[in-house]
């Protein structure tokens, strides 16, 4: 079920500011306000899906393609596709998630090592 008054969606609706990377109609990638790297942006789709799975189950293939297109983009746009990066998506209470709003954590701009977020 998912929470409209989670941090994410107030995001998207400008109730709350983000330092923003890129922004379109249907996705929107900002900075974690708590980096773990010299570069860690978070990347989100602009609907109301919970996490990974419900994102890929729920969401038409065009949508999805979309949104990990633009991941892509941001990578490049970042200046770290050569460089390297990782990108992690955290889900339910094992995978420690704490905004229920799908997202993606893309980290790169040093050596990431055993550091997981
Ligand atoms: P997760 O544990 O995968 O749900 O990660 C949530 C991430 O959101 C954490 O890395 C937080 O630092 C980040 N975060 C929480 N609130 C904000 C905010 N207002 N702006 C940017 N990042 C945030």
């Amino acid at each position: 079920m998912y929470d409209n008054n989670n941090i994410f969606a107030k995001i998207i609706d400008g109730k709350i500011p983000c330092k923003k990377i890129y922004e379109d109609d249907d996705t929107l990638f900002f900075e974690d306000i708590n980096p773990v790297s010299k570069v860690h942006i978070l990347g989100i789709p602009k609907v109301k899906c919970v996490d990974f799975s419900d994102f890929v189950t729920n969401y038409s293939q065009d949508v999805v393609s979309n949104f990990f297109q633009k991941v892509d983009e941001v990578i490049v746009k970042l200046g770290i596709r050569e460089s390297g990066y990782r990108i992690i998506s955290n889900s339910g209470v094992d995978g420690g998630q704490e905004v229920p709003h799908f997202h993606i954590h893309i980290l790169g701009g040093e050596t990431i090592g055993a550091k997981i977020r």
